[in-house]
């Protein structure tokens, strides 16, 4: 397929899901990728998947930039949430691989009681009188980890993500290992409400150092972010040594973690190992395991993440 040049920028929904309907009945497998802007490599490199995503077939890529409001406490960083979209714009044209951005100024309103005005005809579809009141949980998935310290966070994620696959109706869709936890509730999700779409999980893209790329790094200084390399540090190094011996206690490994963590000058939010599918906690590390991290350096919280195979 040609390159796909300055992506087409929608606003509209109807819009949205006309266009992603017209590119499916010219044969092409049609491709989203979530993000909420200030891109970097990271999301470039899940730009990149859902290029790669279709074996052979045509893909129409769609990328949409929405700082979802749903998903953040009112004591959380919404206001100071960083954008930029021209910049993300020049960003994805670069790439030659997007074909559109859909970005909606309203796809989420936040209301307290659902009222504030009646449908002018009797249809379901007309624009929403009043705030948002339906919500999708996955009930277990969304508890623990980044669950515990935002407790409304999967609710507003999982809901403003369905609403995406139903405005853009995409084949495929491409989350980010970065958002373990989001990445696997998301799958979750599309298998328990029967959405037919594909999830891909893209490996997390590192800075040269081994800092994991995220929108918020740009509110760390310079020394918050020195001390911050102490997380994908520890992480590597508890990878190592569970490696080297086998069946290696959980318990111990994660005070560690969370020593060198506070030892940095960083305030840990969670040390968790747990199963990679499920995230259950693990006592032992004797099967595959994600060990997840989330620590606060100055006014930035920042999470982090290491697979481990045991025995590979
Ligand atoms: P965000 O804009 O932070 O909501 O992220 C949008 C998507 O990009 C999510 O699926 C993230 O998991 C993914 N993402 C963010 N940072 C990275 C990274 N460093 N490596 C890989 N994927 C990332």
């Amino acid at each position: 397929m040609a390159a796909a040049g300055e992506p087409e920028v929608i606003r509209d929904k109807a819009a949205m899901r006309a266009w992603s309907r017209r590119r499916r009945a010219e044969g092409k497998t049609v491709v989203l990728v979530p993000t909420m802007g200030f891109l970097h490599e990271g999301h470039l490199s899940l730009v990149s998947t859902a290029a790669n995503a279709s074996a052979g077939a045509p893909v129409a890529v769609v990328v949409s930039i929405y700082v979802n409001p749903s998903q953040f406490a009112p004591t959380e960083d919404l206001a100071t949430y960083p954008s930029d979209l021209a910049g993300d714009l020049r960003k994805l044209a670069s790439t030659g691989a997007v074909h559109a951005v859909f970005n909606p100024p309203d796809l989420y309103v936040r209301g307290t009681d659902g009222s504030g005005g009646a449908a002018v005809s009797g249809s379901c579809l007309q624009e929403a009188a009043g705030g948002h009141e339906t919500w999708i949980r996955v009930e277990r998935l969304e508890v623990g980890l980044c669950g515990s310290s935002r407790p409304v966070f999967f609710r507003g994620v999982a809901t403003v993500v369905s609403k995406l696959f139903n405005v853009v109706e995409p084949d495929v869709a491409v989350f980010g290992k970065k958002d373990y936890q989001q990445w696997r509730l998301i799958c979750r999700m599309v298998r328990d409400l029967d959405f037919a779409i594909e999830i891909i999980g893209s490996e997390i893209v590192r800075e040269a150092d081994g800092l994991a790329m995220s929108s918020r790094n740009v509110h760390l200084s310079r020394e918050e972010r020195e001390k911050a390399l102490s997380i994908s540090k520890s992480l590597v190094n508890a990878r190592t040594s569970a490696l080297k011996n086998s069946n290696s206690a959980s318990q111990h490994m994660k005070n560690q973690i969370a020593q060198t963590l506070s030892e940095a000058g960083g305030r840990v939010d969670y040390v968790e190992i747990v199963e990679q599918e499920s995230l259950v906690p693990v006592d032992t590390i004797d099967r595959p395991v994600v060990i997840c991290v989330a620590a606060w350096f100055g006014k930035v919280r920042l999470i982090d993440n290491i697979e481990i195979h045991p025995g590979s």
